[in-house]
């Protein structure tokens, strides 16, 4: 017999500190990060954190979701591939688009 016993921890021990005020504080730190985060360019510890965030936070899940969506959708068309400085303004107008 096999028992099924998912790691999934029901609400045990949450921290108190994940406050979620839309666009402000925790949330804005993650999304700061999360371009970053899809393209694997963060520390495993960081990916960590912020995989810990999104199975916290409806928003930011869903928000990643589309976010990689759009990547991946972007990644099969056939475009010459970015300027690291085209990546930055970019990076910075969903940044603002975020803040909005
Ligand atoms: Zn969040």
């Amino acid at each position: 017999m096999t028992k099924k016993q998912t790691a999934a921890p029901k609400k045990q021990s949450k921290p108190l500190s994940h406050r979620h005020t839309p666009g402000q504080g925790h949330c804005m730190d993650l999304l700061r990060q999360l371009s970053a985060y899809i393209d694997d360019e963060l520390p495993s510890d960081i990916c960590r954190e912020i995989r810990t965030h999104l199975g916290a936070c409806p928003n930011c899940e869903v928000f990643i979701a589309s976010l990689r969506q759009t990547v991946t959708l972007c990644r099969h068309r056939p475009v010459p591939p970015l300027k690291s400085s085209d990546r930055v303004s970019m990076r910075r107008a969903i940044l603002d688009a975020a803040k909005a």
